[in-house]
């Protein structure tokens, strides 16, 4: 009878545990995810840049796949016609999507690049992002890059790491 009285806070307390465990492991897993190829980063970062300096203030966008062992960014055309903004074709996404699949890789999230200012994502950043995807921003200025998790309408700092692939890098 004491068993069984003493064995419901006993159980939920370990249930409690196991979600703990089961969150601190799945930010785990999710930290050694968020792993980019280093080659194409700088790239894109040089691409981010000089975008930036062709006076309209241009930004690049894309789509960030997760390749298995790392993520990468799969630049698309940037059809805003807005300074400062950027905007990826429906027909592009559905293509990359499509492809990705066909590869057993999985889109996760989108790129851009923020011409002037930091490497924060902005309100309509934030509004027009998928639910739950990651958001990689090239900051020109500082020529870095941050990458977030927007989920319910908060964007959430995430660490990242860059891996050397043997990409051609031309
Ligand atoms: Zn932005």
């Amino acid at each position: 009878m004491r068993a069984a009285n003493g064995g419901g806070p006993s159980r939920l307390q370990s249930a409690r545990l196991v979600a703990a465990v089961a969150e601190r492991g799945s930010l785990a897993v999710e930290a050694r995810m968020h792993l980019f190829e280093k080659p194409r980063y700088n790239k894109l970062l040089r691409q981010a840049c000089r975008s930036a300096r062709g006076g309209d203030g241009a930004e690049i966008c894309g789509l960030i796949v997760d390749a298995g062992c790392h993520l990468t960014f799969l630049p698309t055309r940037n059809v805003s016609r807005q300074v400062g903004h950027f905007a990826l074709l429906r027909r592009d996404v559905r293509r990359i999507v499509a492809a990705a699949k066909i590869l057993g890789q999985k889109v996760v999230g989108t790129f851009h690049s923020h011409p002037v200012g930091i490497a924060t994502p902005g309100k309509a950043d934030i509004k027009h992002a998928v639910d739950d995807s990651l958001m990689f921003i090239f900051d020109c200025t500082d020529k870095s890059g941050c990458l977030w998790k927007i989920k319910g309408g908060r964007a959430r700092s995430l660490r990242l790491a860059f891996a050397t692939t043997h990409e051609n890098d031309g």
